[in-house]
């Protein structure tokens, strides 16, 4: 089956890259300036892949089994204006960003003047199984993650950017690729330092990635499907994601610090920041200056969330680790924990 896969998807990658990408570049006299054809049209045809799962799976649970209403449904349009963008932006990001920061990377190594080739390679008889090893990064990449994403509440100019992504009021399918592009800059080289101290190839990278993706696709999928008691106490399902992004409640305010998951859930359950049977509530943020980025299109919210971060990078409040507001002049303010009821 996966040999299947794989020699229909290698067949596909050859054609786009000798039909269209290849003259694309020519045309525009880039040679391979910006990347090889064939890792180009691969990139191309995982953002594909990625929006003909959401379009043909995770939009349709929505008209099936919603988990709250359309009441502002045009808020979702820019959500999928982002996704679409993945399609160009996706290669531009790892030949411009990813194989620049993997060349560094490699050069800080051979500083060091130690052959180095991966932590996994000094777990023993690993590299006769390639499936483990990948499995044992894919963990340990899912638990950076959770820990990068706690930093991005914790750390007001790092909120400042993933602020954006909160500040959808009508959560959906599409509602992934709602980030800031500094944020996925910093996300990227991050989780790529991961990948490159455990010597993970750039070609598992991008599966790893683009299957990281789906959970999180599905996981802002607008339905009140779960995975039942047993199996959302390990991986996140859209239930559990939703009640992050839940709008916070004044009279209960640390309810909404919760499930910071990616893809397994396990680490919200081992840190402490767990949440289930609660009722699905609306999602959003209390902050005015966040929230007006629903009135906004798709360039405005990338520059409005620069100057909250510039507001928080500038300052000291910004460098302080508390949750914060921002006030007219895109500056952190914090929020007041007065009641203090769960
Ligand atoms: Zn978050
Ligand atoms: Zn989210």
């Amino acid at each position: 089956m996966l040999e299947v896969f794989a020699h229909w998807w290698w067949l596909a990658v050859d054609r786009v890259s000798a039909h269209a990408v290849e003259p694309a570049l020519a045309f525009l006299h880039l040679g391979t300036l910006i990347g090889e054809p064939e890792d180009i049209a691969e990139a191309l045809l995982i953002a594909l892949l990625q929006i003909a799962i959401i379009a043909c799976v995770f939009r349709p649970l929505e008209t099936l089994a919603p988990a709250e209403g359309w009441k502002e449904r045009k808020l979702t349009t820019v959500d999928r204006r982002f996704t679409l963008l993945l399609i160009g932006l996706n290669p531009l990001l790892a030949f411009f960003v990813l194989s620049p920061f993997a060349s560094l990377f490699n050069s800080a190594i051979g500083l060091l003047g130690v052959p180095f080739d991966g932590l996994l390679h000094f777990v023993p008889h690993i590299h006769e199984h390639p499936y483990l090893a990948f499995g044992l990064y894919y963990v340990l990449n899912d638990l950076a993650y959770y820990w990068m994403h706690r930093a991005q509440h914790a750390i007001p100019w790092w909120w400042a950017l993933h602020s954006m992504h909160h500040s959808q009021r009508q959560v959906n399918c599409w509602s992934n690729a709602r980030v800031s592009y500094l944020d996925i800059v910093l996300e990227s080289c991050l989780l790529a330092t991961v990948g490159l101290l455990m010597g993970v190839n750039a070609g598992q990278f991008a599966w790893l990635v683009l299957s990281a993706e789906l959970v999180q696709n599905l996981s802002h999928t607008n339905t009140r499907l779960g995975f039942g008691r047993v199996f959302e106490r390990l991986l996140v399902d859209p239930r559990f994601h939703r009640l992050h992004h839940m709008l916070p409640d004044p009279a209960r305010p640390k309810l909404h610090d919760c499930n910071y998951g990616q893809v397994l859930s396990v680490w919200d359950n081992l840190f402490g920041t767990a949440l289930y049977d609660e009722p699905t509530h609306p999602t959003g943020l209390g902050d005015p200056v966040a929230n007006a980025d629903n009135g906004r299109g798709l360039v405005a919210m990338q520059w409005y969330t620069l100057r909250r971060f510039w507001g928080a990078f500038t300052s000291r409040e910004g460098w302080m680790l508390q949750e914060v507001a921002f006030d007219a002049n895109y500056r952190p303010i914090p929020v007041p924990k007065s009641i203090d009821s769960n």
